[in-house]
């Protein structure tokens, strides 16, 4: 093991050069890392969305086959997993009409009004 420079701690160096994993190294790397991502997400995005663009195609035919060769195994987990949270779904909706009452009465009013104003 390297012997760290007391003044390399608390930097990406300390990090990923010397391997350090003390609080103040990975607090500057994660930093360093966020700091990166945040001055280049536009070139980051661009790049994937650049990516999507090219290859559209070889990747809508990849999903298509992807899709065609798992059809049962796709069906199975569905299935599977609806089953499997039919419970915790049942609690959740509830909880949400419950705690949205107010917003879905007046979603639902304003729908049959929008309703009756396109029958007249
Ligand atoms: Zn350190």
């Amino acid at each position: 093991m390297k012997e760290i420079p007391e003044h390399v701690h608390g930097t990406k160096n300390g990090y990923t050069q010397y391997c350090c994993r003390c609080i103040s190294c990975k607090d500057a790397n994660s930093a360093y890392k966020r700091e990166y991502y945040k001055r280049n997400k536009d070139r980051i995005r661009a790049q994937q969305r650049e990516y999507a663009k090219k290859n559209k195609d070889k990747i809508s035919t990849y999903s298509k086959q992807y899709r065609e060769k798992n059809k049962d195994k796709i069906l199975a987990f569905q299935r599977q997993y609806r089953e499997e949270n039919k419970e915790k779904n049942r609690i959740y909706f509830r909880q949400y009409r419950e705690k949205n009452k107010d917003k879905i009465r007046k979603y639902q009013r304003e729908w049959l009004k929008r309703r009756k104003l396109n029958e007249s």
